[in-house]
């Protein structure tokens, strides 16, 4: 077996860590993934990279030729790997990476040409509008109605846990069309834009992420928005979340943060002997590098798929679970090494690392598939009030 990448494609992986180098501020400590930057400078910073990616064409490098990409998962796999570990944001993984091969494959000719060419100039913003406060792990228990009237469809409802929508312009939501209909098939998915009468987007303020809900109040969402046949969102959702499954994006994060730790037990004693020394911690280290690998692999196995042009299927939620998990166990390990200092916020004087790890560790808490986003605030909320160091 061959884990190689071909030789055009370490050229471009040489030619993304050159432009990484190059626009990489060296005293960045925002996140890599771009939905979930904090408001302000983070977030500036965040879009003038969506757009300057836009201007490369990184954004479509997996998309087929006609619709102006290069055809090449590989390098869009390769993109993500090496952005995601420098932890340079600017791949756009809601709308180039989910948004747009999902309407390559279920759109419409008009929502192609209306949707993608801005999606591949890193110009519009796009939010997931799937979660509600009753769908979860059960995401078929979608409450949002559509109800068809002339030439649209009338939407009320609520989505909630939606990243970045406060700053996006469009979403793509699941709502339902047909509440007779067994749960699964009387749903049906739209992209709406934000902008329209009946929208509210409210910020969610929390530590760990950007979150938003969404209040659909009597929306008027044209027909020609609905994506894929009415009553079959259900098919078109699961080809958007098994593209976000396939992402390296958390693995590459996490594995940034496990050199980080390997880096802080080398260079911080305790007791008078460097952290490295000690069995227990060289041993956790270890094994987490072998995880690594492991996940790295699982992930390859995809991208190896898709570009040979076999269907994904269940490998993407192998790789998903696994990598999630990899981001957590990298996450509990930076907590207890860390010590006392850990739990510390960024900012802090006192804090290794900047306070760098406080925030990871909430994230990879919070990101593991079916954690439970109100429980894991729940936590948070409840650990700050046992009063731990805030540095
Ligand atoms: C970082 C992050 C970003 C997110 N971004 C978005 C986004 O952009 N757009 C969006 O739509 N959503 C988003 N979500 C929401 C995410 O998809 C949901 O968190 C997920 O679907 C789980 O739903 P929930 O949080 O309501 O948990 P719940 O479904 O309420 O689950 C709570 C707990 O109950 C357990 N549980 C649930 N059902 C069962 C069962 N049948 N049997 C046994 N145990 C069960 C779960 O495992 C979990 O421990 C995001 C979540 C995270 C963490």
């Amino acid at each position: 077996m061959d884990f190689r990448f071909s030789q055009e494609d370490e050229a471009f992986r040489q030619e993304v860590r050159e432009f990484i180098q190059q626009e990489l501020p060296p005293d960045w400590t925002g996140t890599g993934l771009l939905q979930e930057a904090k408001d302000g400078p983070e977030w500036e910073f965040c879009r003038s990279m969506l757009r300057k990616l836009g201007a490369k064409g990184w954004h479509s490098l997996a998309w087929p030729q006609e619709y102006g990409g290069q055809g090449s998962v590989t390098k869009q796999f390769i993109l993500s790997d090496e952005m995601y570990y420098h932890e340079l944001p600017g791949v756009d993984l809601q709308g180039a990476l989910m948004c747009g091969p999902v309407l390559i494959e279920y759109g419409s000719e008009e929502q192609k040409k209306e949707h993608l060419p801005k999606i591949a100039r890193g110009e519009a913003v796009w939010a997931q509008g799937f979660s509600e406060p009753g769908a979860g792990s059960d995401l078929a228990a979608v409450a949002t109605r559509a109800v068809e009237k002339d030439d649209c469809y009338i939407v009320d409802g609520q989505k909630v846990w939606s990243t970045g929508a406060h700053r996006a312009d469009w979403t793509f939501i699941l709502a339902r069309t047909d509440p007779e209909a067994r749960k699964h098939r009387g749903i049906s998915f739209f992209l709406v834009d934000l902008k329209s009468p009946g929208v509210t987007v409210r910020f969610l303020p929390n530590i760990v992420g950007t979150y938003c809900e969404i209040f659909f109040d009597g929306v008027r969402v044209p027909k020609e928005n609905l994506v894929g046949k009415k009553n079959d969102g259900w098919t078109v959702a699961g080809a958007v979340l098994g593209y976000e499954r396939s992402g390296i994006h958390r693995i590459a994060a996490a594995r940034r943060n496990l050199t980080r730790l390997l880096e802080f037990a080398q260079q911080t004693r305790r007791n008078g002997v460097p952290l490295f020394k000690d069995p227990v911690v060289r041993n956790r280290l270890s094994h987490l590098f072998v995880e690594c690998e492991a996940v790295r692999v699982l992930a390859h196995r995809i991208v190896w798929m898709q570009s040979t042009g076999q269907p994904v299927d269940y490998q993407a939620s192998m790789s998903r679970v696994a990598g999630a998990e990899f981001q957590q166990h990298v996450a509990q390990a930076a907590m207890q090494l860390l010590g006392q200092y850990g739990p510390l916020e960024e900012g802090s004087r006192w804090t290794p690392l900047k306070g760098f790890f406080l925030r990871q560790y909430l994230y990879a808490m919070a990101a593991t598939i079916g954690a439970g986003t109100a429980e894991v605030q729940r936590n948070i909320i409840a650990l700050r009030g046992l009063g731990l160091p805030r540095g």
